[in-house]
C-alpha cells in the first residue's frame, strides 16, 4: 500500500468479499458499514465523512488524478475493490452511467413485482435489469428515483 494510513483496521473489518459477482474474475469487496445517500461506502475520518472506495483507490493505486472521478466498473456502488475502479472524466462517468439507469417504466414494474408475494429476489431483479442490487434496494426503499 502506498498510504496505508488512509485506512484503519476498523475499516478493513467492514469489508466482505462477494464471490458471486465481479470483474474479470476479481470479486467485489462489499462494504458492510454505513452507506451515504447515493449508496456509496462511507466512513468517518477525523470527524469527517469519507468515501471508502476513494480511500481504497488512493491506498492501492495512488492519487486520483485531478479533475477525474472514479467509475465502478462492476456497477456496485458499495464495492470498494480498487481493481473495480477506473478514474475517468465526469462526462465519461455520466455517459457510462446512463446505460445502466432504469426507465420510469422499469422502476414501476420493479415496484409492482416486488409487491407480489412470489416476486423474484432483489438480486435476480437487479440482474434482469442490468443494475446493481443496491440500486434495486434503494429504489424499493423509496430512497432514490433515477430519472433519465
Ligand atoms: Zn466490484
Amino acid at each position: 500500500m502506498r498510504n496505508a494510513a488512509l485506512l484503519d483496521p476498523r475499516d478493513l473489518r467492514r469489508m466482505e468479499i462477494q464471490s458471486r459477482s465481479g470483474v474479470d474474475g476479481a470479486p467485489c469487496i462489499l462494504w458492510t458499514g454505513a452507506l451515504d445517500g447515493g449508496g456509496y461506502a462511507m466512513t468517518k475520518r477525523n470527524g469527517r465523512s469519507s468515501k471508502v472506495h476513494r480511500l481504497m483507490y488512493e491506498s492501492i493505486r495512488g492519487e486520483i488524478p485531478s479533475g477525474l472521478v472514479l467509475d465502478h466498473l462492476c456497477r456496485v456502488r458499495h464495492c470498494v475493490n480498487p481493481a473495480h475502479l477506473e478514474a475517468v472524466s465526469n462526462a465519461e462517468n455520466v455517459r457510462r452511467g446512463s446505460n445502466t439507469k432504469l426507465t420510469m417504466a422499469d422502476a414501476m414494474a420493479i415496484r409492482d413485482e416486488f409487491a407480489q408475494p412470489n416476486s423474484r429476489t432483489k438480486t435476480a431483479i437487479a440482474a434482469a435489469y442490468g443494475v446493481s442490487r443496491t440500486a434495486v434496494r434503494l429504489l424499493l426503499a423509496g430512497e432514490t428515483w433515477v430519472a433519465e
